[in-house]
């Protein structure tokens, strides 16, 4: 009986370290991959600044050669001041020459605007590629911490594997599959040693006639307020004990 119970604490033992292993490893992921995906909006932001800067220059381009075409006519238009011949000529000029100088200056005025934006964007881009620089540093770091991790888990794992498959053999069916459907409903946690008369993994009291049932060792108890397999004090202690040397 001490075999049978001291077994199934084992077994307690080595998935309680396959658990923590695997929590190791579960939380480097989500955050590389968290990493990942904060880059990947900064570099998509850099983007549509950077197509905006575009699109603004080549506004900025356009409104440059017009003002061109429309300097060179009002040229034209102040050199034909001096051949009118009536008023009605005079007055469709001038109409023309007020409207080219409106025109100009509206577009100097934009070329203005542009020039501020795209001052601002072009400080808004180095701020947000900064940024990016940082997480890409980090990004480095938790990939190489992960890719350590996973190296020794490997093989940490693998030898707690090889340590379950010899348990596992050594424990009844029956026993197996209580063993894990209490460890499936009790957060990973099946077997509880009795600590200073109390279950260890809830704490309720186990009577003192109970107590000494266990101690015997003759056969399985369950803890009446969780469920979970009991084991007396001192199995749990020698087993641990030799666990530690495996
Ligand atoms: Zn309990």
């Amino acid at each position: 009986m001490k075999g049978r119970l001291g077994n199934l604490y084992e077994l307690q033992l080595i998935d309680k370290q396959l658990d923590e292993l695997e929590e190791l490893r579960g939380d480097l992921p989500l955050i590389v991959n968290e990493l990942n995906a904060h880059m990947e909006v900064l570099q998509n932001n850099i983007n549509a600044k950077l197509e905006e800067k575009e699109e603004a220059q080549k506004t900025r381009l356009a409104n440059d050669a017009e003002i061109n075409t429309l300097q060179e006519k009002l040229k034209k238009y102040k050199a034909q001041l001096f051949k009118v011949r009536n008023n009605k000529e005079y007055d469709a000029l001038t109409k023309e020459i007020d409207f080219s100088e409106t025109n100009i200056l509206e577009m100097e005025e934009e070329n203005k605007e542009i020039e501020n934006r795209v001052g601002v964007l072009s400080l808004e881009i180095e701020e947000i590629q900064d940024e990016l620089n940082k997480l890409q540093e980090e990004f480095k770091e938790k990939e190489e911490e992960l890719k350590k991790i996973i190296a020794i888990n490997e093989k940490e794992e693998a030898h707690l594997n090889k340590l379950r498959e010899a348990v596992v053999e050594k424990i009844r069916k029956n026993d197996y599959n209580t063993y894990m459907r209490i460890r499936k409903a009790k957060g990973g946690i099946a077997v509880a040693p009795v600590y200073r008369g109390s279950c260890s993994g809830c704490h309720n009291v186990i009577p003192p006639q109970r107590q000494l049932e266990i101690k015997q060792n003759n056969r399985l108890f369950s803890c009446e307020a969780c469920g979970r397999i009991l084991v007396s004090a001192e199995i749990a202690k020698e087993i641990e004990a030799s666990f530690k040397n495996k």
